[in-house]
C-alpha cells in the first residue's frame, strides 16, 4: 500500500502532550496491524539536542544508530516497541545544514537559495524518507513548537504542500489545542482553539481532526460549537482529558475513536486494536503487591524530564515485578559523609545517575561509598558507574585523588580517562561515543544472569572510559569488569561479587526499555531492592 502520512501539530499553549498523542496514536494503528511510525520535526537551530543543556529541553535521548534526539523518541520507542532513527528526528539547524551543504557544492545550479522552495523542499523530503523507505505503512509526524511561531512558518508551509501533493485520503493533519476552564466562570473556553485553526488556516492548512486537551469532560454541545467554528466533523472532535499516567492515553484515544477517525479519512480499513499486552501491562502498573524506595541521585533532580527515560524503565520494572516503585529524588550537591545515613539509609537501592561536568560528582562519589558499605542495591550509569570506579580506587585501592580527567586533568590517577581518539576533538556536537555498541558478558556475572545471553547491544553517550591500566589493579581488589567491547577492549560494565547488587554501566540501558520490553538491568535492580527491603523488614521484625 501507499503509506499513509498524518501531521500532528499544537496550538494555544506548548506542553500539550503532542508527542503522547502522536505515540498513542501511533500504538492503536500499529495494533490493527498497520506499520506505523513516528518522526518529530523541531523548529531549533540546533543541529540535534545534544548540546541542549538538560534544563533547556530534558532529555537527550540516543538511538540504535547513534543520533542524539527529542526526548519524544523514548516515548516512540516506549509505546511501539520499535526502534526509531536518526530519520525520525529532524531540527531546523540540520534542514539549513544540509541545504547549504547543498548550495555549497553548486547543486541549486546557481539559483537564489531560499526558505520556499529549497528549506521547505528539504523539509519534505525528510518527511518523506521513512514512507519511502517501504518498512511503514502510516508515518506520523509531530510539528514541534506551537502554530503561529516564526520558526514554525517553513514546517507548516511544507505540510500544505505535502497535503497538496499527495492527496486528500494520503495525508491528513491532527491539531491538538487547549480548551482552558476558567474556574470562576465555571466554563470550559473554546475561543483560543478557534483562533489557533484560524492561524492555521491563514497558513492554507485545514485541520481535519482536532485533539482537544482539557481537565474537565467536554459536553456534546461543546464539541458540536468546535465541529462548527473549526470546520471539522463532530466525530473528529476528540478530547484527550488529564491521565493519571501516560500509559491510559491510548485506551482514552481508543474510547473517543480517534483511531477510528484516522483510518477512515485515510481510506484505511479498521478493526478492533488488540491492546492484550499493554493492559496487561496497565494492570500490574496499577495494582502493585508491594513498593520499593529507590534513590535516584543526579543534579538535574527539579525536572522531571532530565531523567525521563530512567523514570520510565522503572515503571516498566515495577509492572514487571509487580511492585510500586518510587522514586526519591536526590540532590547529588547537598549529600556529604555527614548526612549520607539520614538521605539514604531508609533506601532499598540507590541509582547513580548519568550527567557531565562536576557540579555535584563528590555527592555521587560518597553516596556510592554509602551503599557499597551498607550493602543497599546500586546502579551506576554512565557517570554512575565511573563514579563507582572512582569510588573504589580511591578508598579501597587507596589511591587518593583518584578521578576522571573531565573532573581533574592533573589527577595523579586518572582512572576515568579520555581514549586516544577523543583527546584531538574539539567540537562538542556528535563527538561523543554514541549509539548501539556490542558487549560480551563475563560468564557466571549479575550482567550474564540478567542477560541470559552472551552478547549485548546498548547504546551509549559519553566521551570517557574505564582506564584499562587500571584494570588489573582494581579486579585484584575486587571489583570485577564482567562486559567489554570486543574490538576496543573497553570496559562497559563493573560488578562488586562481594556486594548484593552492585553493578555500573557505561552505557544507558534506560534507553531501550519499552512496555513490551522491560529493560532486564532495571528489572533485576528493582528485583534485588525489593529483596533488600524484605530483608530489612525481616530484621527489624526479629528485633522486635
Ligand atoms: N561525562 C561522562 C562522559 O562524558 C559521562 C556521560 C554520561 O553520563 N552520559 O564520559
Amino acid at each position: 500500500m501507499t503509506t499513509k502520512y498524518i501531521f500532528v501539530t499544537g496550538g494555544v499553549t506548548s506542553s500539550l502532550g503532542k508527542g503522547i498523542i502522536a505515540a498513542s496514536l501511533a500504538k492503536l494503528l500499529q495494533a490493527q496491524g498497520y506499520r506505523t511510525t513516528i518522526q518529530k520535526l523541531d523548529p531549533y537551530i540546533n543541529v540535534d539536542p545534544g548540546t541542549l543543556n538538560p534544563y533547556e529541553h530534558g532529555e537527550c535521548y540516543v538511538t540504535d544508530d547513534g543520533a542524539e534526539t527529542d526526548l519524544d523518541l523514548g516515548h516512540y520507542e516506549r509505546f511501539l516497541n520499535v526502534p526509531t532513527s536518526q530519520a525520525n528526528n529532524v531540527t531546523t539547524g540540520r534542514i539549513y545544514q544540509s541545504v547549504i551543504e547543498k548550495e555549497r557544492r553548486g547543486e541549486f545550479l546557481g539559483k537564489t537559495v531560499q526558505v520556499i522552495p529549497h528549506i521547505t523542499d528539504e523539509i519534505k523530503e525528510r518527511v518523506q524518507i521513512l514512507g519511502n523507505s517501504g518498512d511503514y505503512d502510516i508515518v506520523i509526524t509531530e510539528i514541534g513548537g506551537t502554530v503561529g511561531d516564526i520558526e514554525s512558518l517553513p514546517y507548516v508551509e511544507a505540510v500544505r504542500q505535502l497535503k497538496w501533493d499527495l492527496g486528500e485520503n494520503n495525508a491528513i493533519s491532527i491539531h491538538l489545542t487547549l480548551i482552558p476552564y476558567l474556574s470562576a466562570a465555571g466554563e470550559l473556553k473554546t475561543k483560543p482553539t478557534q483562533h489557533s485553526v484560524k492561524t492555521l488556516m491563514e497558513s492554507g492548512v485545514m485541520a481535519d481532526i482536532l485533539v482537544c486537551r482539557t481537565e474537565h469532560e467536554l459536553p456534546k454541545e461543546l464539541r458540536a460549537k468546535l465541529a462548527k467554528f473549526c470546520n471539522v466533523r463532530e466525530e473528529a472532535v476528540i478530547q484527550s482529558i488529564d491521565a493519571s499516567t501516560i500509559y491510559d492515553v491510548p485506551n482514552l484515544m481508543l474510547e473517543q475513536g480517534l483511531d477510528k477517525v484516522v483510518l477512515k479519512k485515510l481510506n484505511l480499513d479498521s478493526s478492533t486494536p488488540d491492546l492484550t499486552q499493554w493492559n496487561e501491562f496497565l494492570n500490574r502498573h496499577k495494582n502493585p503487591k508491594g513498593e520499593v524506595n529507590i534513590g535516584l541521585i543526579g543534579k538535574y533532580v527539579e525536572l522531571q524530564d532530565s531523567y525521563k527515560s530512567i523514570l520510565e524503565a522503572f515503571i516498566h520494572a515495577g509492572a514487571e515485578n509487580e511492585v510500586k516503585v518510587k522514586i526519591e529524588s536526590i540532590h547529588s550537591e547537598y549529600l556529604n559523609d555527614d548526612n549520607m545515613k539520614f538521605k539514604l539509609g531508609h533506601l532499598d537501592g540507590v541509582l547513580v545517575a548519568p550527567g557531565f561536568g562536576e557540579r555535584g560528582v563528590e555527592g555521587k562519589i560518597s553516596a556510592v561509598s554509602y551503599v557499597r558499605e551498607a550493602n543497599i542495591p546500586f546502579l551506576g550509569i554512565c557517570l554512575g558507574m565511573q563514579m563507582a570506579v572512582i569510588e573504589y580506587s580511591r578508598n579501597v585501592l587507596g589511591l587518593k585523588d583518584a578521578n576522571s580527567t573531565e573532573m581533574s586533568e592533573q589527577t595523579p590517577h586518572p582512572v576515568i580517562d579520555l581514549m586516544e581518539e577523543q583527546k584531538s576533538i574539539t567540537d562538542k556536537g556528535g563527538t561523543m561515543r554514541l549509539g548501539g555498541w556490542d558487549c560480551e558478558l563475563l560468564e557466571g556475572s549479575i550482567a550474564s544472569n540478567v542477560y541470559k545471553t552472551k552478547t549485548i547491544k546498548e547504546r551509549h553517550r559519553h566521551r570517557y572510559e574505564f582506564n584499562n591500566i587500571y584494570k588489573e589493579k582494581i579486579e585484584t581488589a575486587g571489583m570485577k569488569a564482567t562486559g567489554y567491547n570486543p574490538d576496543t577492549g573497553l570496559v562497559e560494565i563493573v560488578e562488586l561479587p562481594e556486594h548484593p547488587w552492585f553493578v555500573g554501566v557505561q552505557y544507558h540501558p534506560e534507553y531501550k526499555s519499552t512496555v513490551a520490553n522491560p529493560h532486564p538491568l532495571f528489572v533485576a535492580f528493582v528485583k534485588a531492592a525489593l529483596n533488600h527491603s524484605e530483608k530489612r523488614k525481616g530484621v527489624s521484625m526479629a528485633q522486635e
